[in-house]
This record gives C-alpha cells, structure tokens and sequence, in this order.
C-alpha cells in the first residue's frame, strides 16, 4: 500500500465541490436559491451549450457588499445560519455555505453585485479561485453571476456529463420547477441567446401551468386542496382527458422545496388508478406543507431528497387526494353532461354499471368499475380460439359491398400480401345456410363493438377493436418492412421545439423505419409527407409526438434497446389508431376477414395493451342460468 499524504485543500476542494455539483443543473439550482434567499422578485437565466459553457444568472435581489463578495467564495461562508438548531426552523434554501465555494473551485466565474442603497457595485473575475480585474462598477442592484467553463479541471467529471440534449433537459425541469414554486416571481430562461421561457408572475397555479406547456392545458386542470393530519395538499393534477407519455410532469413540492422522489410519484399515480390508459401519466404540481419537524431536508447533498418522518402517511394522503380530486370532478361532469334513463335492472346485466350509478353514488370511484378484472367470474377466458374454423366450403356470392372505411382499407391492403384470405373476404357470408352445421357461426354484432358467434359448447364473443389491434400490431412488428408507404396528399405541417428536433434528427432512422418520411422545412417546423398504408387517416401530430416522448423516456437506454422499446410503442399506437373501434358496423364478411386473421396471429389472447380479444361463454353457462342444469 502506497503512503498517505494528505490532499491539498485545491484537490480537497475539487473533490468536495463533486458532491454539490454534478452537472449544470445542480448550479443553476444553488444560484437560482441564492437569488430567492436573497429576495430577489425577477431571476433571468442566461445558458449556453446546456449550462457546459456558460450559466448565467441575474437578479434584483439584496446583492452583496464588497467585502461579502469576496467572502462567498470561502467554504462554509453563510449569512444564513450560524448554529445547526436553526437548521430545523430554516427559511431559507441555502445554509450550508458551501455551494459558491464549490462552484468556483471547479470553474471561472465573474461576479457582478450592488447593494441596492449602495452608489456602486463591484465587479470581478475568480479564475482557479484568484479574483482578478475588480471594479467598482454603476450597475442595477442585485447579483449577476456567470460560470464559465464547467469542470475545466477536473476532466474526470466533464467526461460524465451527459449529452447537451440531456443536461438542457434537466434544466429546463428545474426551472419549471422554480416558476411552478414562486409564482409572484418573474422568471426568464434563455438558451444559446434564444429566449425559451418567459413567466412574468401570475395570481393561480393553471396559468403557471399554461405559461410552462400550453394555453389549452388550464380546462384540463383540476384543484387539489386536502389536509390530512397536519399534511397539507394543494396544487392541481390534470384530468382523466390528459395524458402524457412520459412522467417528467410531475412535480412535489416539500415546504416549497422542489424534490425528486420516487415514492410520491408512485402514490400519485396509484391516485389515477383505472382513470388513465396504461403508458398514459398526467400532469401534476402539488405543494405538499407540513411541520419542518416531520420532515428532514438534510438528507441529501444537493437537497433533492428529502425524508419523511412519516412516509406511509404521506403517500397515503397524496394518494387520497388525488382519487377524490378526480371522482369528484368526474361525477361532476356526468352529472352536467349526461341525460338519465331509469336504469334497467335486468338480473343478467346486473354487472353492467349504468351512467345513473355513476351520478347518484358520486363516491364510487366510477373507472374502477370498467376495470376488466371486474368482469364476472363465470366465464373462461379464450377458450375457443384454437376451435375457431373458417368455413372452407363457403356458399358464397360475389356481390359484396364494403362499407366501413377503415375495415375497407385493411382488406385492401391484406389483398395484395394475402392472396388466400383475401379471396374469402371478398364474399359475404349471407345466413346460417351457408355454414356447415360444425363450422362456427356469425351470429352477428352487439352493440357494434363485440363480434358474437355460435359455437358447439356455447357462446363466444370477440372484441372487435381489441382483436383487430393485435392482428395489425403482429403486422407491423413482424414484417413492417412489407407494409406499403403512401404519399399524403396534403402532408401534415408539424411545429415542434429545438430540442425535439434535435432528438429527430438524433433518431431519424427510427422514423424512416417506420415508414413515417418527414422533412424539416423551417427552424422549428417539419412536415410528414408518407406514411404507412394504415395510418393515413390518423392524427399524425399526436402520433409524432407521442414518439419523441418515448424516445426521451427511454434515451439513455442504448441504441437497439432504445429502439426496440419505442418499436413496440410506436406498432402499438398505429395499431390502436388503424383499427376499427367500437361503434363501427362491420359486414359479416369483415367479421369473417377479422376472424381468420385473428386466428393466425401470435399472442392471439390479448390485445397489446393487454386487454383480452375474446371470452367463452360455455352453453353449460347460459343453462345453468336458464335453470335447465343445476
Ligand atoms: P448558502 O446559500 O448555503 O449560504 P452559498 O455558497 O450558496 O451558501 O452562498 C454564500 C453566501 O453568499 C450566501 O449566504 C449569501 O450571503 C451570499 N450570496 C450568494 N448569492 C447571492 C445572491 N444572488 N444575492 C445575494 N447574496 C448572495
Ligand atoms: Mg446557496
């Protein structure tokens, strides 16, 4: 072993400075608290190639004396608190005094700060913590900090910084973060000399809220306000017609402490349980308030933990609120928008949930009861797609006619890959007496969403929109190479922001693969010209969109998974978006296509979304309810 020597307080310090600052980010935090700490009500944020070149912060707030800008680069120079008791009453971010010593030992850094009823501020440069050309300078009164050249010497670090997308990313959310956090606070964010957000203050969270993602949000947005033993909720969540692909909307604020944390994300989204379709997260900011005793803040060195004294009950309450937040909102929209009919109260339909139950029982929490695990118990589940035959001896006639669009296209564009199948498609199947008596049988549609047929042991029923998604998502998954492209006739014009250009750019083999053919045509806008055969009649924005989210919620994986993962997500969406839907009336021939094709696809069971395509319902069932067997 070799012998100790003691670091020197440079090397000390660079190495301390890594448990404060870690990327661009964490140093946008510490200045933007040491702005609010000091009382400042405008903060611009001035960044370049992600906060690696330069992080520049402004403020109007207290400033510092001369002699106090010098001193906040010591370690351990606070105004803030002088005994560690204070810690457990603090009102304010900063307290450690370490974050400015930190910073300049791992950058340079020009200082720019007036006392407002001071007649002239200082300014200086702290190159490898030595100040050079001080000042005295007439400016406005507050502080304006700029670090330049992140991690300079410590290459070690720079090496681990992520890409700029990345590292813009994460400071983009902090600073959401801080306006969702201080609304009476005007706050601005540049990039590369491009102002990005602009939020002069504002009276409520929604306009917040609108200011950071978009004016249409704010109808979408619904109130929490709920106190639970001493816990206090307040804030707002999206409603049940929001959803996100990803979870970087959510915030919790602790004491108006922004904090990452895992746990309370989870007990929000246990909240939206059955009320948001799976791979859908909703939008959320809640204030969480309570006694600075039950909680502890100095967990963490960059504080973005902080631990709960009582975890369990705070998931609990955050949960609670959430789900009366919504059935409250929900029952309340029924009650406005639903005309009532006497509910029918046949005993087989007895598990049916009417919308009069909804509305008369505002405390049930209505999704749950659309849960599929609520189905009754008495039927069992897919047994007859193996038994399932398409009638080979069809009596058929040639005179068929096809009328819903979206089934019409997808026998068209079967036809040309699927000769056999296509032929039988093109017949109708008029009445049972073309159907051999052990063959099944259409009896025809209910409710024009459930295919209904007649089996030897009973009952089967097919979603129509479930099964034809799995048929189209085993399509796509396993021979989109094969799937024709056509050209949109008038191609769609998509705005989108820098970044996600960027991640376009980044991924544009993934959209090509697909068969989405876009082109950039301005800074910030791009234009779908072709698209698979199916999906040209879906909303190609939503969907475009809705991949950028999955391709920045699974970017750091690498390259292949990462396309794999958004592969599936991608033929999942376009399956669901090119399927028939419940509602559509199908021919018998459909029905039949719809049948035999479903026969033949993998995971047959189950749409992608894991919702099944089938049920049996046995003929010993339906007599056992007809009191003809016991
Ligand atoms: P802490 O915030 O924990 O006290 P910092 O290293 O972040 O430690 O800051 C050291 C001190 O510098 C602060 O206590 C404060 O007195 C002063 N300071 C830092 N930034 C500002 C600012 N923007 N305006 C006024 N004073 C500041
Ligand atoms: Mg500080």
């Amino acid at each position: 072993m070799a012998r100790i020597k003691q670091l020197s307080p440079q090397e000390a310090q660079k190495i301390a400075a890594g448990e404060v600052v870690e990327r661009p980010a964490n140093v946008v935090k510490e200045l933007v608290e040491n702005s609010l700490d000091a009382g400042s009500t405008r903060i611009d944020i001035y960044i370049e190639d992600a906060g690696k070149k330069l992080i520049r912060v402004v403020d109007n707030g207290s400033g510092m004396s001369s002699e106090d800008a010098y001193l906040c680069f010591k370690h351990h120079a606070t105004s803030k608190i002088t005994h560690v008791d204070q810690l457990y009453n603090l009102a304010t971010f900063g307290f450690r005094g370490e974050a400015l010593s930190s910073i300049a030992a791992v950058s340079n850094i020009t200082l720019t700060t007036k006392e407002i009823d001071s007649p002239v501020g200082i300014q200086f440069n702290l190159e490898q913590l030595q100040a050079r050309n001080e000042q005295s300078i007439t400016c406005n009164h507050g502080t304006d900090i700029a670090i330049a050249d992140l991690f300079y010497n410590v290459p070690a670090r720079k090496k681990f910084l992520k890409s700029n997308d990345t590292e813009w990313r994460q400071i983009q959310l902090l600073f959401q973060a801080f306006c969702l956090d201080y609304k009476s606070i005007h706050f601005s964010l540049y990039h590369n000399n491009s102002l990005v957000y602009n939020c002069p203050p504002v009276a409520d969270l929604s306009t917040r809220i609108s200011q950071l993602y978009d004016h249409t949000i704010a109808a979408q947005l619904i109130p929490i306000q709920y106190e639970y033993n001493g816990i206090q909720l307040e804030g707002v969540i999206s409603s049940h017609t929001y959803g996100r692909y990803d979870r970087s909307a959510l915030f919790f604020l602790v004491n108006k402490r922004w904090v990452k944390n895992h746990i309370l994300g989870k007990a929000l989204l246990k909240g939206y349980a059955n009320v948001l379709p799976p791979d859908k997260y909703p939008l959320a900011c809640l204030h969480i308030t309570l006694d600075h005793a039950q909680v502890d803040i100095n967990i963490h060195p960059r504080k973005e933990e902080v631990q709960f004294l009582h975890p369990r009950i705070v998931e609990q309450t955050i949960q609670t609120a959430v789900k009366e937040g919504l059935e409250k909102h929900l029952s309340a929209q029924l009650k406005k928008t639903v005309t009532l009919q006497p509910a029918q109260t046949s005993p087989w339909r007895s598990s049916s949930v009417s919308m009069q139950q909804f509305s008369s029982q505002p405390n049930m929490a209505p999704l749950e009861s659309f849960n599929p695990s609520n189905i009754p118990v008495s039927i069992n589940e897919m047994t007859s797609f193996d038994k399932l035959r398409m009638n080979k001896e069809i009596n058929a006639t040639r005179n068929a006619t096809i009328h819903a669009e979206p089934v019409e296209a997808y026998i068209k564009s079967l036809k040309a890959d699927d000769e056999i199948t296509s032929q039988s498609s093109l017949f109708i199947l008029r009445s049972t007496e073309c159907v051999s008596k052990d063959e099944f049988h259409i009896i025809g549609q209910l409710h024009k969403t459930y295919i209904l047929i007649e089996e030897k042991e009973g009952l089967f029923i097919v979603d129509q929109h479930a099964a034809h998604e799995r048929i189209l998502y085993e399509q796509f998954a396993s021979r989109f190479e094969q799937v024709p492209t056509i050209p949109l006739l008038f191609p769609t014009v998509i705005t989108i922001t820098d970044r996600e250009l960027a991640m376009l750019e980044r991924h544009h083999t993934l959209f090509k693969d697909n068969h989405l053919i876009i082109e950039q045509i301005g800074s910030q806008q791009i234009m779908v010209q072709a698209v698979p055969v199916h999906l040209k009649e879906i909303n190609l924005e939503e969907l475009i969109r809705q991949a950028l989210g999955w391709i920045e919620e699974h970017e750091q994986l690498e390259e292949r998974l990462l396309y794999q993962k958004v592969n599936e997500k991608l033929h999942a969406q376009m399956a669901c978006k090119a399927a028939v839907k419940a509602g559509d009336i199908l021919t018998q021939t459909q029905m039949q296509k719809l049948l035999t094709d479903l026969q033949t696809v993998a995971n047959r069971f189950t749409c992608p979304h894991g919702r099944p395509t089938g049920w049996n319902i046995s003929l010993y069932e339906i007599e056992k309810k007809f009191k003809r067997k016991v």
